[in-house]
């Protein structure tokens, strides 16, 4: 399964420390710096996505994102503007090994390294902490299979 990310934009919401521009260009293309390891990368907007980089509304609600972080106004989704051209730090992230979906396929909650659940869904929360945290499990695949079948039988969808 390909990794889903549903565009909440929470990995970038506190990136703006790590990826600061150091050089505009023009045109919609810039010199990134990556403050914590000192990389630098070309960027540029993509041209479909253009039109979202002066709309700044979105750190009134994060003031920590990073430069390229926007929301479209229709659909609410976060979106990097430079998408194409992103560092490859940005390519590889995957913020999740498992992927809970709730009934109506919103996502209910994550998980994370290991065994580490990122809810969003109260009644996720609840039912992880009587169910699954008292699994006793060492085999990661095994856990994995128990934990899915748990949470199918339960009404969710698990993506990996
Ligand atoms: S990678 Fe994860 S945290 Fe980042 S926007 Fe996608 S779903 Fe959200
Ligand atoms: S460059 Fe794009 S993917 Fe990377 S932190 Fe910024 S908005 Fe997120």
């Amino acid at each position: 399964m390909p990794f889903f990310c549903v565009m909440c934009g929470e990995c970038c919401s506190q990136m703006g420390d790590v990826h600061v521009v150091e050089e505009e260009y023009g045109q919609g293309r810039f010199l990134m710096l990556n403050r914590y390891t000192g990389e630098r990368h070309r960027v540029e907007i993509d041209p479909a996505l253009a039109r979202l980089y002066p709309d700044r509304r979105i750190y009134e609600r994060w003031p920590g994102a990073c430069p390229f972080l926007r929301e479209k106004p229709r659909t609410g989704e976060n979106v990097c503007i430079i998408h194409r051209t992103r560092p490859d730090i940005c390519q590889e992230y995957r913020c999740w090994r498992l992927l809970i979906l709730n009934e109506e396929g919103v996502r209910a909650g994550r998980v994370m390294e290991r065994r580490h659940l990122a809810a969003d869904d109260p009644a996720l929360k609840e039912f992880w902490e009587q169910t699954v945290a008292v699994i006793r499990e060492d085999d990661i695949a095994r856990w994995d299979e128990r934990v899915t079948g748990l949470l199918e039988r339960a009404g969710y969808t698990v993506r990996r």
